[in-house]
Order: structure tokens, then sequence, then C-alpha cells
């Protein structure tokens, strides 16, 4: 049975999967689901997931619970889904030449049920606030977040409260959630203030924080990885390029390439490459003053973080441990883009009929 682990290197504390709580009990760090997933053969799991894609079972058709054998344990008659994932990999010849590169390949995302990755996390989500018994799920947002949670707690019959910063959500992101229902509290602060009260509130309350902290989150959205490669036939690419704001995402992909080296599904990780804003770049301020093996490392939170690419518009990200880790697993990078280089890109793909 899968188990909470703590990731601090120093205290590892271990506790029982359904246990109410978000990060260690012991030491405030972050938790990790634990897979024992030693009798595995990964010739034998390629071939049942493969088969699923022709099956008209809706957990064989999520492109999340596909490869339950690897995620939280539970009923199928329990989990929420709404068939989230099966997202296809298109070519981008002309954004490779754009960008000065020989082979660039979109993992689109996007087309997941409320038009993001949220989704992914959300199915996993949801479907343990259920196993808690929870009938109230709480998150921050800055827009997808809060649209994913909203659709996911209707499909489970839950109530969903949302707490945004005050006048700097994505207003097509708010009203989907609103329209699904979603209670929505706005905060007189940033983003990060709300993650601060959110966390909080649900810290002895019946709320179930559904933010990316959570680590059932993270279990759903690794599968991206999972996916990519299955698609791929298995083979790896040189790079994963991620957007880095609250650093789930990328902290979850790291983390589902993890577990596949382990088992031997693949030899060796992608470079996680992880993209930050310039005006929204803590994890690249610390990259820059790190050096490899130094193990005391400490994110200065950025006061007053500000870009126009409002998913990523975030000064304390909650994952970035674990995002660094999936660094040194993968000898990855951070890079930074100014707001001059966003607005680029944005208007040459614009030209170029969307983004491909
Ligand atoms: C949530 C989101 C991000 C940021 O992801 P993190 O996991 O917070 O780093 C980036 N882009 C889009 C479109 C998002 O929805
Ligand atoms: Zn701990």
């Amino acid at each position: 049975m899968p188990f909470l682990q703590c990731i601090e290197p120093d205290c590892k504390a271990q506790f029982a999967s359904t246990t109410p709580i978000y990060t260690c009990e012991r030491c405030g760090g972050l938790l990790d689901l634990v897979h024992e997933v030693k009798a595995i053969e990964p010739d034998q799991l390629r071939q049942a997931w493969d088969a699923r894609l022709a099956s008209k079972a809706p957990a064989d058709q999520s492109g999340v619970w596909r490869f339950r054998e690897l995620l939280p344990e539970v009923e199928e008659a329990n989990i929420v889904t709404m068939i989230e994932g099966n997202t296809q990999l298109f070519e981008a010849p002309r954004c490779a030449d754009y960008a000065g590169m020989n082979q660039l390949t979109f993992k689109h995302l996007g087309l997941n049920p409320t038009g993001s990755f949220k989704d992914l996390g959300m199915t996993t989500g949801v479907t343990q606030a259920a196993r808690m018994g929870t009938q109230n799920v709480a998150c921050a947002s800055t827009g997808n977040t809060s649209a994913s949670m909203a659709a996911y707690a209707a499909r489970a019959g839950m109530k969903a409260v949302i707490f945004i910063p005050s006048g700097q959500i994505a207003l097509g992101k708010l009203s989907q959630a609103l329209d699904y229902g979603a209670t929505v509290v706005q905060i007189d602060g940033d983003f990060d203030d709300a993650m601060q009260l959110v966390r909080d509130i649900t810290k002895d309350s019946p709320l179930y924080l559904l933010n990316s902290v959570n680590p059932f989150r993270l279990e759903g959205q690794k599968t991206i990885a999972f996916e990519m490669l299955q698609q791929r036939d298995w083979r790896v690419p040189d790079r994963i390029v991620v957007p880095g704001g609250n650093l789930g995402n990328s902290s979850a992909i790291a983390k589902g390439l993890h577990e596949l080296l382990e088992m031997g599904f693949i030899d060796r990780l992608p470079k996680i490459t992880i993209i930050q804003a310039e005006g929204a770049n803590p994890l690249y301020q610390l990259w820059q003053h790190h050096r490899a093996g130094e193990t005391q490392l400490k994110l200065q939170a950025l006061k007053g973080a500000s870009t126009l690419a409002t998913a990523i518009k975030i000064g304390s990200p909650v994952s970035w441990q674990k995002a660094l880790r999936g660094l040194w697993w993968s000898d990855g990078e951070v890079e930074q883009v100014s707001e001059q280089e966003i607005a680029d890109a944005k208007s040459h793909h614009r030209a170029r009929w969307h983004w491909l």
C-alpha cells in the first residue's frame, strides 16, 4: 500500500495515506506518496497500459487512471474522473525554427476537460477527498486551478471554495469556476497571500486543501510523463520544458520520471527545464546561486511577483524543494524570460496560425 513520506532527507517520517495532513507532522516538510512496486515487470505493465487504450471503461479511458498501478489505491467505482488526459503530441517545426532548435514537440495539456493540466491533478485530488469522506474542498488560485477544482467537485457532489487574489485572476477562468457552482472569496492581497490564508484555514477545518502542496494532486500530474512516454513508444526526449509557478507540475513530472527510472521503464531522465518569468523568478535566483551538492539551500520568497503570465505569477512557490530535487535527478536547468520575450513569442505564434 502506498504511504506518505516526508521528503526531507534527515526526517523521512512516514504516515498512512489516509492521514489528514498536507505536510510533515514532524518537521513541516513536503510529502511524497511512495509506492512499493518492486514486483513490477515493465513489459507487462506497458502491454496492460496499451491494451487499455482500446477499452470502454472510464478508468481505462482516463489518461491518468490508465496508469493506476502507480497511483493512489482506490476502488474503480470510487474514481472521480472526466476522462482527462489523452492529450496529443504535436510536432511544431515553425516554433522549433523560431526557438533555434532542430525539433520541438508540444504535449498540449490545454486539451484537458476544463482547459488545463490541473485536471490531471484534480481527478486524483478529488478522488482522495472522497476517500477521506470530505464534502468541501478549497484552493487558492490565479485561474486554472479554480476552474478545474470547481468542475471535479461538482462531478463528485462536493462544495468548492476558492480564494482568489483581488483583481488578478483571468476573468474567463473566474466565470468558469462560478458556472460550475463554486463559492469564490476574493481576498485583499496577491496569490501568495491567498495561498497562506487557505493553508491556515484548512489546517483545522472540514475544508480539504487541493492546491499542489497536496501530494495527491501531484500523483495525477505525474502521469504527464507516463502518457508522453507511452505516446513516444518509451523513447526518452532530451528535455522536458515546463513553466514554473508554484512548481507543482515540474515536481510531479520529475517524480513520475524518477519512478519509471527506478522500475526500469527508462534508462535515463530527460533534463527537466523550468522556465520562469523575470518578474516572478525565485527558483531561477536560487538556481543561479546554487552549487551542485549544496544542501542548506533556502528559497528567498519574492515580494510582489509581477508578470503578465498570470499562471506563473507566484513569488513563494510551495513545491520548490521537490522541483529542486527533480532538477538534480535529471541534471536539469532553470531559465528566465523577460516580458518582452513572452510577448514576442505570443505574437509569433498568433501570426503563424496558433502555435504550430
Ligand atoms: C498552473 C499553471 C502553471 C504553473 O504550474 P505550477 O505547477 O504552479 O508550477 C503554468 N501554466 C499554466 C497554464 C497553468 O495552468
Ligand atoms: Zn519531516
